[in-house]
């Protein structure tokens, strides 16, 4: 292709995303505070991070980063097999383990890479079994987890959202020398559902597969000192990998795997997204460790958070808003079209609340939504005056 061809094909594509009410656009957005924005001039209340706690600015969770980054430098500088893997990450993987109740966890840059780093490494033990690995995927997965089963050769079926029976008939299916392996969330990220993890636990019992659960948006806001839905349910075992964000509660950023020594190792040796990055920061590593001790410290934080959540949810049940099911602090209000999201985004901005339009591909086609998130630290005048805002979509 050539050069003009090119580059009137990105035009071409980029006038179309516009058209359609899909360009993307960055805005220089300064936090404030917890759950306080400044975007171009303008404060308003912040209803769209995944700070459930308020832990990004929290005096300790702080100091820890500030700390670590004095004793051991801004950077990691290499990646974890060569020089990367310091005793921050060290003592922040023991923290994370203990408090996820597995025998090891590995730390990654981000959660999108720990997703990557696990899938890579189960589609690497099922070829060198001889069967290979089959995933099964929830439709509604995050997109770190399709991307993640796309960057293997491992073939992938997708089951339809939360429907253990679909997902039962593709286990039956299975050819019995492969590994197979589930693929979900605990909390979804878009809709703010949980999965049946009791319906999970049961089906383990019949079929065998290997479950990796994503409890990026759980962690924190469920299970003793926010040790996650699984936790919450008393089904910790249930996971054979549970992969943690650390940049939405724990207000740090990075993502861990926790598992089995051995899988640990194997995500350590196969994970090629682990092996081939840099480091998170020392800095990252520190700060999520000191977030999961105030976590068990502060459980008024999580119970805070809930108690937003089921208010914000019952008072706009009342306004006859339909809202998917769930309790958590995530709370979609979905508009259909990108256009009417857009325009409902840009209604509450202009009123001091910053909520965001959330369109495809990140949600399917027609489901274009307003994506409310909730903090420990919003104020209960904050939160009336952001239900009183979303009662006028219904
Ligand atoms: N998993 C889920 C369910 C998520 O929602 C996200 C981020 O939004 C990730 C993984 C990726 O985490 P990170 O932002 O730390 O890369």
């Amino acid at each position: 292709m050539s050069r003009q061809d090119w580059e009137h094909a990105v035009d071409r594509e980029l006038a179309g995303l516009r058209e359609q009410h899909l360009f993307r656009q960055r805005r220089v957005v300064t936090l404030l505070d917890a759950t306080h924005v400044e975007v171009e001039g303008r404060q308003c209340v912040n209803f769209a991070s995944n700070n459930y706690l308020g832990l990004t600015h929290h005096p300790r969770v702080i100091h820890a980063a500030r700390h670590a980054a004095q004793a051991f430098g801004a950077g990691s500088g290499a990646a974890p097999l060569i020089t990367g893997y310091g005793p921050a990450h060290q003592s922040a993987e023991r923290r994370i383990a203990a408090w996820k109740g597995t025998e090891n966890a590995v730390l990654l840059p981000s959660g999108y890479q720990a997703n990557v780093a696990t899938i890579q490494a189960l589609a690497a033990i099922g070829e060198r079994a001889g069967g290979g690995t089959r995933f099964l995927l929830d439709k509604l997965a995050h997109a770190s987890l399709i991307d993640a089963i796309r960057s293997t050769e491992a073939p992938h079926r997708i089951f339809p959202h939360s429907h253990l029976a679909k997902l039962d008939r593709l286990l039956a299916d299975a050819d019995p020398r492969q590994l197979q392996v589930v693929v979900t969330e605990s909390i979804f990220s878009m809709d703010g559902d949980a999965a049946d993890l009791a319906g999970l636990a049961e089906l383990k019992v019949r079929r065998p597969f290997v479950l990796l659960l994503d409890e990026a948006h759980a962690s924190g806001v469920y299970g003793p000192g926010g040790a996650g839905l699984a936790a919450e349910l008393k089904l910790a075992g249930l996971a054979d990998l549970t992969v943690v964000t650390l940049s939405k509660a724990l207000g740090s950023a990075g993502g861990a795997v926790c598992a089995s020594a051995a899988l640990c190792d194997a995500v350590v040796n196969f994970g090629r997204a682990y092996v081939y990055s840099t480091h998170l920061p020392p800095s990252a590593a520190a700060a999520a460790e000191a977030a999961i001790d105030v976590m068990a410290d502060e459980p008024q934080r999580q119970r805070r958070v809930r108690a937003l959540a089921a208010r914000v949810r019952s008072e706009l049940g009342a306004k006859s808003l339909a809202l998917p099911p769930g309790d958590s602090p995530i709370i979609p209000i979905t508009l259909g079209s990108e256009r009417a999201a857009l325009e409902a985004a840009r209604v509450l901005q202009d009123q001091g609340l910053w909520v965001l339009a959330i369109r495809p591909p990140t949600v399917p086609r027609g489901t274009s939504r307003l994506r409310v998130t909730l903090c420990s630290e919003h104020r209960d005048d904050e939160v009336t005056r952001l239900i009183a805002a979303l009662a006028a979509f219904r």
